[in-house]
């Protein structure tokens, strides 16, 4: 079992600062996300940590010792690419053995380790097929066995379902969740699916210009983000500027241009008159149509009309001007219509307050 240190990690190509002072630890046994927009700096990072670039600064320790200088072959962390990369005159069979033959291990221990991984991915009746005699998922279930089957200390995966079709893709996010984690490797998998972070990952590293914004649980990512990139990229929110007018006990009392709204922030204090984002998901908000009995809006409740309706299938997203502003809202059916009028109101303890 491997923990992986970065220990601040620059990376520039030419006047391109790609990567700038990373500095976090990867624990053993972990399955551990880069999650990011493109051009971030993601496959940079992994390809640092898989030894196929240098970093112009820092350093990366596999549990306590210095790899930095290392050749890939040296480092034994094994990099399974989006293209999956499987040779197509060999079986199944051949090209999870290609790596175990490369380090020379004796037959029958390689005919062991194959069968093993093979059962572990549910792939041992395909064993003999070429790999243009199988599916895009199985093909995917074959690359993530041979890189397994060598014993990596690190599991390097690259966005390793984006050629896969949405349905696959989504069955596969737990698939491969179950084999990373009964394999017990560290694992590292970049993506900018961030449902696909939130459903697998056991924590997550969310990039912006080659920075670090946040590293968490998904939970925490969700539940506290601690500023507003992280807010809007980890499941989109509806972010509203405004001032602090009042603070109590750790719940703030903020006016932005839509009405009050009542909130917690994550982990800074913030002072009277402060100017500040909040962050309020639009499913995380009840959604009623307005009657002359629901009454007036208030704190933490706004009325507004509907501007724009997408059906979603389970539930429906709607888009509302709440005094000039256009806030965002999903909620379960009935579908409401434009230019309906609706309440929506929601619990102080799901408003964060960020920095500005
Ligand atoms: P994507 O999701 O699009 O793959 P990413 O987050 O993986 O993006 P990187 O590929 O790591 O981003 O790139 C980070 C930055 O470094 C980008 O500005 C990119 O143009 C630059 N970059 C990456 N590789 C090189 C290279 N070999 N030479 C020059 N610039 C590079």
């Amino acid at each position: 079992m491997t923990s992986v240190r970065l220990e601040h990690i620059s990376k520039r190509f030419g006047q391109t600062t790609a990567l700038a002072d990373i500095d976090f630890t990867i624990n053993s046994g972990e399955l551990f996300f880069l999650l990011g927009p493109s051009g971030c700096g993601k496959s940079t990072l992994l390809r640092l940590i898989a030894g196929l670039h240098d970093p112009s600064k820092g350093k990366i320790l596999f549990n306590d010792r210095d790899v930095t200088a290392l050749g890939t072959d040296k480092r034994n962390a094994v990099m399974c690419f989006q293209s999956y990369a499987l040779w197509p005159h060999m079986s199944v069979r051949e090209n999870v053995r290609f790596g175990l033959a490369v380090r020379k291990q004796p037959k029958p221990e390689q005919d062991k380790r194959i069968a093993d991984v093979l059962k572990l991915v549910q792939m041992e009746p395909y064993a003999d097929r070429k790999p243009n005699q199988l599916s895009g998922g199985q093909q995917q279930r074959v690359a993530l066995a041979r890189a397994l089957a060598v014993n990596p200390d690190c599991l390097l995966l690259d966005e390793p379902l984006s050629n896969l079709d949405a349905k696959l893709r989504h069955e596969m996010r737990s698939e491969i969740r179950r084999i990373c984690k009964t394999a017990g490797y560290t694992t590292i998998y970049v993506t900018h699916d961030m449902k696909e972070a939130l459903s697998v990952a056991d924590r997550i590293a969310v990039m912006k210009d080659g920075k670090i914004a946040q590293i968490g649980t998904p939970g925490d990512l969700y539940h506290k983000p601690m500023n507003s990139f992280v807010a809007d990229f980890v499941g989109s929110t509806n972010l509203l500027t405004g001032k602090v007018v009042g603070t109590d006990a750790g719940r703030y009392e903020i006016e932005t241009p839509a009405g009050r709204v009542f909130g917690s922030a994550v982990n800074n204090g913030f002072l009277r008159d402060a100017n500040v984002i909040v962050s309020i998901r639009p499913e995380q908000m009840q959604v009623a149509r307005r009657t002359a009995a629901a009454g007036e809006a208030g704190p933490n409740r706004f009325t507004g009309k509907v501007l724009e309706t997408t059906f979603l299938g389970e539930a429906s997203e709607h888009v509302l001007a709440v005094n000039g502003q256009r806030l965002k809202v999903i909620a379960a059916p009935p579908l409401f219509n434009v230019p309906e009028e609706l309440t929506v109101q929601f619990d102080p303890e799901d408003v964060v307050v960020l920095k500005e």
